[in-house]
C-alpha cells in the first residue's frame, strides 16, 4: 500500500480496518449457518446477508481504493449509525450482546477517524447509544422479543466472539506498531547517513566533517592525542573538464575518491569531499610522520589509477597535491573554538605550497607560514 496514494492513512490503521471488516463479515456468516442450524425463518438472515456483503466489500475495497480515508470513514459511520442500531432493535436491546458490539464500534470510530470529526461522531454516538438505552425504557416493543434461552444462546455465542476479537486485534497492532515503528527508524538513519554523505562520491560531505573535526580537537585538547589533516586538490582539473567534459570529470572524481577509500587502512581514518574537486582526510591517533606516509600512498594511488590528462602540464596523467597539517606541530595549540579551525588553515596553506612548488607533490604545513 503506497503512502502517496492512500492519503497519509498509515499500514496499521489500514490493517486494523481490514481486520474489523474480516470480523464482522464472519460473524454475519457464522450467524446465518447458525440460523440455518436451528431452523429459524429464512428473512430472520437477510440482515446477516446484508451485513457480509457490505462488510466484505469494504474490506475488498480497502484493498484496492487509493482512498483509503474515504472508505475507512464510510465503514466507521456505517457501522455507528446503521448497523449498530439495527442490531439492538432486531436483538432484545439492552441485555443483547449489542451493547459488547458498541465498544467494538467505538474502537473503529476512535482509531480509524481524527481530529475534530473524531469528537462530533463520539458525541454522537454515545447520545445514540443512550437513546438507544432511553428507547428500550419507553418502547420495549420497538426491540425484538427473545426468550431467554435465545437470549442467553446470543450472549454465549457473542460474547466468546467479540472478546477473542479484541484480543487479536491487540495482539496484531502491536506487532505492526512495532514493525512500522523500526520501519520508520530505519528511514530516519537513512536519510541522516544521507544528509552527511556526498551525492557524487558517497564519502562524507563538510556537514559530517565539522563534527569530526570538533571532536577531534577536543579530543586533542582533553588528552594530546595528536590527529592529522591532509588536504588533496586535483591538479589542473578544470583543464581536464574543459578538455574531456563534465561527465570523464566527474568520473575521475569517483575514482580519485575510491582510491583514497583504499588507501585509509584504520577505521578512524576518514575521508571527506571537502569541495568541487578538493578532499580531506581526517587522521585520528597520528603524528605527522604517519600522516606523510597515509598521504603518499593516497598520492601514489592517484597516480597509479593512470587517468590520461593531456593537457596538464605536470605530468601526462591525473594527479594531486597534498597538504598535510599535524595537531602536534609546535604552534598548533588547541583552538579557542575548539571547531580544528586553526588546523584547517594550517593544511590550507600547506596545499597551497604543494601548489606552487610544482604540484603532485605533498607538502607538510611549517610552523614558519602564517597562519590566520
Ligand atoms: P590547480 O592545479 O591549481 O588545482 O588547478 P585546477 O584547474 O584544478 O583548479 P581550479 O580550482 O581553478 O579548478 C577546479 C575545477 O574543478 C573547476 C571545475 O571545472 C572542476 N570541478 C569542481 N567541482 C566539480 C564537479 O563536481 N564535477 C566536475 N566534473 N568538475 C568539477
Ligand atoms: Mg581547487
Ligand atoms: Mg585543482
Amino acid at each position: 500500500m503506497n503512502k502517496s496514494t492512500s492519503y497519509g492513512v498509515s499500514p496499521v490503521k489500514a490493517r486494523f480496518f481490514y481486520f474489523c471488516m474480516l470480523f464482522f463479515g464472519i460473524v454475519a456468516l457464522i450467524t446465518v449457518a447458525v440460523n440455518l442450524l436451528l431452523g429459524f425463518a429464512f428473512y430472520l438472515n437477510y440482515k446477516w446477508l446484508g451485513l457480509a456483503a457490505a462488510t466484505f466489500g469494504l474490506a475488498w475495497l480497502a484493498r484496492r481504493a487509493t482512498r483509503l480515508d474515504i472508505v475507512h470513514r464510510v465503514g466507521v459511520y456505517l457501522f455507528a449509525f446503521v448497523m449498530l442500531p439495527l442490531g439492538w432493535l432486531s436483538s432484545s436491546g439492552l441485555v443483547s450482546p449489542s451493547i459488547t458490539y458498541s465498544f467494538l464500534v467505538l474502537l473503529m470510530i476512535n482509531y480509524l477517524i481524527s481530529g475534530r470529526e473524531r469528537l462530533i461522531v463520539n458525541m454522537l454516538f454515545i447520545v445514540l447509544n443512550l437513546v438507544l438505552i432511553a428507547l428500550f425504557y419507553y418502547r420495549p416493543q420497538l426491540f425484538t422479543a427473545m426468550t431467554a434461552r435465545e437470549q442467553f444462546l446470543d450472549w454465549m455465542a457473542n460474547v466468546p466472539l467479540v472478546l477473542t476479537a479484541l484480543a487479536v486485534a491487540l495482539t496484531q497492532f502491536e506487532r505492526a506498531y512495532e514493525r512500522e515503528r523500526m520501519r520508520n527508524e530505519d528511514k530516519a538513519r537513512e536519510l541522516e547517513e544521507l544528509s552527511v554523505t556526498d551525492y557524487l562520491t558517497g564519502l562524507f560531505n563538510r556537514l559530517r566533517l565539522e563534527e569530526a573535526l570538533r571532536a577531534a580537537e577536543s579530543g586533542y585538547a582533553r588528552t594530546g592525542s595528536p590527529y592529522s589533516l591532509l588536504l588533496l586538490d586535483i591538479d589542473h582539473f578544470k583543464p581536464y573538464n574543459d578538455y574531456y567534459g563534465h561527465v570523464a570529470g566527474d568520473g575521475c572524481l569517483k575514482q580519485v575518491a575510491e582510491a583514497i577509500r583504499r588507501s585509509l587502512e584504520r577505521d578512524s581514518d576518514i575521508a571527506f569531499r571537502y569541495g568541487g574537486e578538493e578532499f580531506l582526510v581526517l587522521i585520528q591517533y597520528t603524528d605527522c610522520a604517519g600522516a606523510c606516509t597515509v598521504a603518499e600512498r593516497i598520492r601514489t594511488a592517484v597516480e597509479e589509477l593512470a587517468i590520461p590528462h593531456q593537457t596538464s602540464p605536470t605530468a601526462p596523467v591525473l594527479t594531486v597535491s597534498i597538504g598535510v597539517a599535524c595537531s602536534d606541530s609546535r604552534v598548533h595549540k588547541p583552538d579557542t573554538q575548539r571547531d580544528g579551525g586553526r588546523l584547517l588553515s594550517a593544511v590550507d596553506s600547506a596545499l597551497y605550497r604543494a601548489k606552487s612548488k610544482g604540484r603532485n607533490r605533498i607538502v607538510v604545513y611549517e610552523p614558519s607560514e602564517v597562519v590566520s
